[in-house]
């Protein structure tokens, strides 16, 4: 049995990421649960659903650029099971080892360089590396 299928519904998880995005960014989509970490530069909640009740862990992080007009910023979203939501909320799993969920699983993730105009949307997946941002 493999983790990739069986996370959220057709709205938090359209296979189209744009779409999946939208939702998310939607105050009556995806609602944040619990804040974890929330830092200007470093943010990680945990949110869920409003659909399916379907928990995800958001990292944003923004990194300061002092040449271009924008910072750049990057977003993963991992859709996690209610005990991962359970341990992330309780402190019992640091958000910087959130990356490691990932495996075997997709993550919707969102990169915008400072010097992009908009910002990518796709699904990844793997493991992915959880940093601060400055
Ligand atoms: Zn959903």
């Amino acid at each position: 049995m493999t983790e990739s299928t069986g996370f959220g519904c057709a709205a938090c998880c359209a296979e189209d990421a744009v779409v999946a995005r939208a939702h998310h960014q939607s105050h009556t989509g995806v609602r944040v649960e619990q804040m974890i970490q929330d830092d200007s530069h470093f943010i990680v909640s945990v949110q869920r659903c409003g659909l399916c009740s379907q928990a995800f862990v958001n990292v944003f992080t923004e990194y300061v650029d002092w040449v271009a007009s924008r910072d750049a910023q990057y977003r993963t979203v991992l859709p996690i099971t209610d005990a991962e939501a359970e341990e992330l909320k309780t402190g019992r799993l640091s958000p910087h080892r959130a990356g490691a969920l990932g495996h075997g699983r997709r993550h919707l993730q969102s990169d915008w360089p400072s010097e992009a105009g908009e910002p990518s949307v796709y699904w990844d997946s793997g493991v992915f590396e959880v940093r601060e941002g400055r």
